[in-house]
Protein backbone atom coordinates (compact mmCIF):
# COMPACT_ATOMS: atom_id res chain seq x y z
CA UNK A 1 0.00 0.00 0.00
CA UNK A 2 1.35 3.39 -1.22
CA UNK A 3 1.00 6.96 -0.55
CA UNK A 4 2.24 9.60 -2.92
CA UNK A 5 1.82 12.80 -1.90
CA UNK A 6 2.15 16.07 -3.94
CA UNK A 7 3.40 19.33 -2.54
CA UNK A 8 5.16 22.32 -3.95
CA UNK A 9 7.39 21.95 -0.60
CA UNK A 10 8.62 18.17 -0.30
CA UNK A 11 11.29 18.70 2.48
CA UNK A 12 8.49 19.49 5.22
CA UNK A 13 7.55 15.56 5.14
CA UNK A 14 11.37 14.80 5.88
CA UNK A 15 11.82 14.52 9.27
CA UNK A 16 8.22 13.28 10.07
CA UNK A 17 8.20 10.75 7.87
CA UNK A 18 11.70 9.45 8.42
CA UNK A 19 11.05 8.64 12.49
CA UNK A 20 9.77 6.55 14.99
CA UNK A 21 6.83 4.00 13.51
CA UNK A 22 6.61 5.57 9.79
CA UNK A 23 10.35 4.67 9.53
CA UNK A 24 10.05 1.19 11.10
CA UNK A 25 6.91 0.73 8.34
CA UNK A 26 8.35 1.66 5.90
CA UNK A 27 11.64 -0.28 6.56
CA UNK A 28 9.24 -3.44 7.25
CA UNK A 29 7.84 -2.54 3.61
CA UNK A 30 4.48 -2.32 5.30
CA UNK A 31 4.01 0.94 3.35
CA UNK A 32 5.17 2.88 1.23
CA UNK A 33 5.62 6.57 1.42
CA UNK A 34 6.77 8.74 -1.68
CA UNK A 35 6.70 12.74 -1.43
CA UNK A 36 6.42 14.19 -5.40
CA UNK A 37 7.45 17.86 -6.27
CA UNK A 38 4.61 19.16 -7.91
CA UNK A 39 6.80 21.92 -9.25
CA UNK A 40 8.90 19.38 -11.23
CA UNK A 41 5.39 19.13 -13.21
CA UNK A 42 5.07 22.40 -14.42
CA UNK A 43 5.86 23.40 -17.95
CA UNK A 44 5.70 27.44 -16.93
CA UNK A 45 8.69 29.68 -17.07
CA UNK A 46 10.31 29.53 -13.84
CA UNK A 47 8.56 25.98 -13.10
CA UNK A 48 5.95 28.79 -11.95
CA UNK A 49 3.19 27.05 -9.79
CA UNK A 50 0.83 29.67 -8.89
CA UNK A 51 -0.68 33.03 -10.24
CA UNK A 52 -3.16 35.47 -9.67
CA UNK A 53 -6.99 34.46 -9.00
CA UNK A 54 -9.67 35.30 -12.25
CA UNK A 55 -12.22 37.73 -11.15
CA UNK A 56 -10.03 39.86 -8.70
CA UNK A 57 -9.28 38.74 -5.00
CA UNK A 58 -6.65 38.02 -2.05
CA UNK A 59 -4.13 35.83 -2.87
CA UNK A 60 -2.50 33.21 -5.19
CA UNK A 61 -3.89 29.74 -6.83
CA UNK A 62 -2.23 26.94 -7.45
CA UNK A 63 -2.16 26.46 -11.31
CA UNK A 64 -3.93 22.95 -13.09
CA UNK A 65 -1.47 22.29 -15.84
CA UNK A 66 1.45 20.90 -13.02
CA UNK A 67 -0.91 19.33 -11.08
CA UNK A 68 -2.79 18.00 -13.53
CA UNK A 69 0.42 16.17 -15.21
CA UNK A 70 1.77 15.12 -11.74
CA UNK A 71 -1.92 13.56 -10.72
CA UNK A 72 -1.95 11.70 -14.66
CA UNK A 73 2.00 10.18 -13.63
CA UNK A 74 1.40 9.29 -10.68
CA UNK A 75 -2.23 7.37 -11.24
CA UNK A 76 -0.22 4.81 -13.55
CA UNK A 77 1.49 3.80 -10.34
CA UNK A 78 -0.98 4.06 -7.95
CA UNK A 79 -4.27 3.19 -8.57
CA UNK A 80 -5.96 4.77 -5.38
CA UNK A 81 -8.39 7.55 -4.93
CA UNK A 82 -6.89 11.14 -5.05
CA UNK A 83 -7.71 12.91 -2.43
CA UNK A 84 -7.40 16.89 -2.06
CA UNK A 85 -6.88 18.60 1.57
CA UNK A 86 -9.22 21.18 1.74
CA UNK A 87 -10.98 23.12 5.20
CA UNK A 88 -14.00 22.59 3.18
CA UNK A 89 -13.74 18.70 2.60
CA UNK A 90 -15.25 15.93 5.25
CA UNK A 91 -13.36 16.57 8.40
CA UNK A 92 -11.06 13.25 9.02
CA UNK A 93 -12.25 10.90 12.08
CA UNK A 94 -11.05 7.60 13.91
CA UNK A 95 -13.71 6.39 12.11
CA UNK A 96 -12.87 7.77 8.49
CA UNK A 97 -9.77 6.67 9.05
CA UNK A 98 -10.63 3.24 9.71
CA UNK A 99 -12.50 3.08 6.95
CA UNK A 100 -9.32 4.22 5.01
CA UNK A 101 -7.29 1.60 6.49
CA UNK A 102 -9.77 -1.37 5.64
CA UNK A 103 -9.56 -0.14 2.16
CA UNK A 104 -5.42 -1.13 2.20
CA UNK A 105 -6.33 -3.70 4.10
CA UNK A 106 -8.38 -5.37 1.44
CA UNK A 107 -6.70 -4.37 -1.70
CA UNK A 108 -2.72 -3.71 -0.32
CA UNK A 109 -1.77 -3.18 -4.04
CA UNK A 110 -3.75 -0.26 -3.90
CA UNK A 111 -2.78 3.68 -1.93
CA UNK A 112 -3.66 7.14 -1.80
CA UNK A 113 -2.74 9.89 -3.83
CA UNK A 114 -2.91 12.47 -1.80
CA UNK A 115 -2.83 16.51 -3.05
CA UNK A 116 -1.22 19.26 -0.82
CA UNK A 117 -2.90 22.74 -0.94
CA UNK A 118 -1.08 26.16 -0.74
CA UNK A 119 -2.00 29.75 -0.96
CA UNK A 120 -5.73 30.26 -1.60
CA UNK A 121 -5.74 26.56 -3.14
CA UNK A 122 -5.90 24.80 -6.18
CA UNK A 123 -7.72 25.84 -9.37
CA UNK A 124 -11.28 24.17 -9.32
CA UNK A 125 -11.23 22.44 -12.35
CA UNK A 126 -8.63 20.37 -11.13
CA UNK A 127 -11.45 19.33 -8.28
CA UNK A 128 -13.98 18.41 -10.69
CA UNK A 129 -11.48 16.53 -13.12
CA UNK A 130 -9.39 14.09 -10.94
CA UNK A 131 -10.22 15.11 -6.59
CA UNK A 132 -12.45 11.71 -5.34
CA UNK A 133 -12.58 13.31 -2.16
CA UNK A 134 -11.67 16.48 -0.31
CA UNK A 135 -10.76 15.89 3.35
CA UNK A 136 -10.49 18.33 5.98
CA UNK A 137 -8.40 17.46 9.25
CA UNK A 138 -10.28 19.95 11.13
CA UNK A 139 -12.42 23.62 11.30
CA UNK A 140 -9.43 25.48 11.03
CA UNK A 141 -7.45 26.96 8.58
CA UNK A 142 -3.55 25.99 8.03
CA UNK A 143 -1.12 27.43 5.24
CA UNK A 144 -1.11 24.13 3.24
CA UNK A 145 -1.97 20.90 3.22
CA UNK A 146 1.16 18.93 4.35
CA UNK A 147 0.43 19.11 7.85
CA UNK A 148 -2.88 17.24 6.89
CA UNK A 149 -1.33 15.22 4.48
CA UNK A 150 0.83 13.64 7.23
CA UNK A 151 -1.98 13.64 9.57
CA UNK A 152 -3.62 11.51 6.91
CA UNK A 153 -0.35 9.25 6.67
CA UNK A 154 0.03 8.90 10.06
CA UNK A 155 -3.76 7.95 11.43
CA UNK A 156 -4.09 6.00 8.58
CA UNK A 157 -0.77 3.55 8.83
CA UNK A 158 -0.91 3.27 12.54
CA UNK A 159 -4.46 1.24 11.46
CA UNK A 160 -2.16 -1.40 9.26
CA UNK A 161 -1.79 -4.66 10.45
CA UNK A 162 2.14 -4.98 12.00
CA UNK A 163 2.44 -1.37 12.21
CA UNK A 164 2.49 -1.04 15.76
CA UNK A 165 4.56 -3.13 17.75
CA UNK A 166 1.34 -4.76 19.29
CA UNK A 167 -1.30 -5.74 17.32
CA UNK A 168 -3.94 -4.59 19.45
CA UNK A 169 -2.47 -1.11 20.58
CA UNK A 170 -4.72 0.63 18.72
CA UNK A 171 -7.53 -1.58 19.46
CA UNK A 172 -7.99 0.48 22.69
CA UNK A 173 -7.26 3.90 21.33
CA UNK A 174 -9.96 6.53 22.09
CA UNK A 175 -12.85 6.77 19.96
CA UNK A 176 -12.12 3.29 18.64
CA UNK A 177 -14.84 1.42 16.79
CA UNK A 178 -13.32 -2.07 18.23
CA UNK A 179 -13.94 -0.44 22.06
CA UNK A 180 -17.69 0.01 22.96
CA UNK A 181 -16.47 3.15 25.45
CA UNK A 182 -15.93 6.45 23.42
CA UNK A 183 -13.31 7.45 26.65
CA UNK A 184 -9.73 6.90 27.61
CA UNK A 185 -8.61 6.20 31.43
CA UNK A 186 -5.84 7.66 32.96
CA UNK A 187 -2.61 6.01 32.30
CA UNK A 188 0.73 5.94 34.40
CA UNK A 189 4.08 4.67 34.03
CA UNK A 190 7.03 5.10 36.19
CA UNK A 191 8.28 5.99 38.90
CA UNK A 192 5.19 5.50 41.17
CA UNK A 193 5.41 8.76 42.95
CA UNK A 194 6.46 11.88 41.19
CA UNK A 195 6.66 14.81 42.90
CA UNK A 196 4.60 13.22 45.71
CA UNK A 197 1.96 12.36 43.52
CA UNK A 198 1.33 8.74 43.92
CA UNK A 199 0.14 6.56 40.96
CA UNK A 200 -3.38 4.80 42.05
CA UNK A 201 -2.59 2.05 44.28
CA UNK A 202 -5.52 -0.33 42.39
CA UNK A 203 -3.13 -0.79 39.60
CA UNK A 204 -0.48 -2.75 42.03
CA UNK A 205 -3.45 -4.57 43.29
CA UNK A 206 -2.34 -7.49 40.18
CA UNK A 207 -6.64 -8.04 40.56
CA UNK A 208 -7.72 -7.49 36.64
CA UNK A 209 -11.16 -7.21 38.10
CA UNK A 210 -10.46 -4.20 39.99
CA UNK A 211 -8.01 -2.57 37.73
CA UNK A 212 -10.78 -2.84 35.39
CA UNK A 213 -13.27 -1.40 37.38
CA UNK A 214 -11.22 1.27 37.98
CA UNK A 215 -10.27 1.97 34.18
CA UNK A 216 -14.29 2.20 33.77
CA UNK A 217 -14.77 4.55 36.67
CA UNK A 218 -12.06 6.95 35.96
CA UNK A 219 -13.06 7.55 31.91
CA UNK A 220 -12.22 10.84 30.71
N1 LIG B 1 -8.65 30.00 0.79
C1 LIG B 1 -8.91 28.78 1.43
C2 LIG B 1 -7.83 28.40 2.41
C3 LIG B 1 -6.60 27.93 1.75
S1 LIG B 1 -5.46 27.31 2.89
C4 LIG B 1 -10.22 28.89 2.17
O1 LIG B 1 -10.58 29.97 2.62
O2 LIG B 1 -10.88 27.85 2.33
C5 LIG B 1 -4.25 26.62 1.82
C6 LIG B 1 -4.28 25.12 1.69
O3 LIG B 1 -4.09 24.55 2.96
C7 LIG B 1 -5.55 24.52 1.15
O4 LIG B 1 -5.53 24.47 -0.24
C8 LIG B 1 -5.55 23.14 1.76
O5 LIG B 1 -4.85 22.20 0.95
C9 LIG B 1 -4.78 23.32 3.06
N2 LIG B 1 -5.61 23.38 4.27
C10 LIG B 1 -5.78 24.46 5.09
N3 LIG B 1 -6.56 24.17 6.13
C11 LIG B 1 -6.90 22.86 6.01
C12 LIG B 1 -7.69 21.97 6.80
N4 LIG B 1 -8.30 22.36 7.91
N5 LIG B 1 -7.79 20.70 6.37
C13 LIG B 1 -7.20 20.28 5.25
N6 LIG B 1 -6.45 21.08 4.46
C14 LIG B 1 -6.29 22.35 4.84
Amino acid sequence: MRFDILTIFPQIFDSYLDQSILKRAQAKKLIEIHVHDIRKYSKQSHKKVDDIPYGGGAGMVMTPQPIYDAIKALKKVNKGRVIYFSPRGAVLTQQRAEKYAQELIKKPKTGFILLCGRYEGIDERIIEMLIDEEVSIGKYILTGGEIPAMTFVDCVSRLIPGVLGKEESHLNDSFSKALKRKKEYPIYTRPRVFKNKKVPDVLFSGNHKDIEQWKNQHLK
